[in-house]
């Protein structure tokens, strides 16, 4: 079986709206989705980047994330014919490990444990695909990288694009 390495943030679990909602609370600032077009928050606000850092290590933020449409079903779907692994980059916030855990258990009971990668570097990761909205795993990744829309990448060239899970299992 081939393999598909498939990122959480912006990809299975929907992490804009909860970023703004807090940001937008803590900040008193109406930021929209519309806003973050080419970019991200961090950039658009450099100086309130602590705050942004406060949230992606308070474990609830993690906990609470929506899945993004359709994603338990394709990905259930497309594991009858890839071996499927969620990679993230959770040490980039040590505050998420356990509620990212709690959270794949809950919405992707269907995968084993033993297919969740906590990871850094997702060069490390050995997979014949990654789909990911950040291309920077891209860089030193041996397989085949995967853009997933997201409103940061929308400029983004040079990979293979899904806008979302429907399109990806017409991918596949
Ligand atoms: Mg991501």
């Amino acid at each position: 079986m081939k393999r598909i390495a498939i990122d959480m943030d912006e990809v299975i679990a929907d992490f804009i709206p909860e970023q703004l909602k807090r940001f937008n609370i803590a900040t008193g600032k109406n930021i929209t989705i519309a806003d973050l077009h080419g970019t991200k928050l961090k950039y658009l606000h450099n100086d309130k980047i602590e705050t942004i850092h406060t949230f992606q290590n308070d474990p609830t933020f993690f906990r609470d994330l929506k899945v993004m449409p359709d994603s338990q079903e394709v990905i259930e779907t497309l594991s009858k014919d890839y071996e499927i692994f969620i990679t993230t980059a959770a040490m980039e916030f040590p505050g998420s490990f356990t509620a990212k855990y709690e959270w794949l258990k809950e919405h992707f009971s269907f995968l084993s444990d033993m297919n969740f990668v906590f990871c850094g570097n997702k060069s490390i990761i050995h997979a014949d695909y990654l789909i990911d909205d950040n291309v920077r795993h891209f860089k030193n990744f041996k397989g085949k990288g995967i853009i997933f829309t997201a409103p940061h990448n929308i400029n983004e060239r040079g990979y293979d694009r899904i806008d979302n899970w429907k399109a990806a299992l017409d991918y596949f």
